[in-house]
């Protein structure tokens, strides 16, 4: 996926902030966060939302969600509390159409979020 943002950062063709890294999954802190931590979890290979990640062969969205829950951990956020969201297709809000797990925490999160 030449023209995909994420699939550069995953290169490192494309400068980020990454604070956590496995095998098959990346994270990085958002660009405009949202809340104290705002991290984007990504599998490194390429699918474009949620659907196609559900669709995704041995468990790369359980690798995913794991990696979220590991970044909360780390950023200590875990305790409190924190959100994991996927925003799939523009109707939802999703803007880079590689699927990215956001999660968010450091602050109260109202629910429902608008
Ligand atoms: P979406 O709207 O697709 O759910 O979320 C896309 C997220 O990617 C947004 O929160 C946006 O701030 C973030 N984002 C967009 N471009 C960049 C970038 O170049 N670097 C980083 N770290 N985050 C980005
Ligand atoms: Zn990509």
């Amino acid at each position: 996926m030449n023209d995909c943002l994420f699939c550069k950062i995953v290169t490192k063709e494309f400068p980020a902030e990454i604070i956590y890294e496995t095998g098959r999954t990346l994270a990085f802190r958002d660009i405009k966060p949202q809340a104290p931590t705002h991290v984007l979890v990504i599998p490194k290979e390429h699918h474009a939302d949620a659907a196609a990640l559900a669709e995704a062969d041995e468990g790369l969205a359980d690798d995913v969600l794991k990696s979220a829950h590991a970044v909360a951990v780390q950023e200590g956020v875990a305790g409190d509390g924190y959100r994991i969201v996927f925003n799939t297709g523009p109707g939802a809000g999703q803007t880079v159409f590689h699927v990215h797990a956001h999660v968010l925490g450091g602050r109260a999160l109202t629910w429902p979020p608008g």
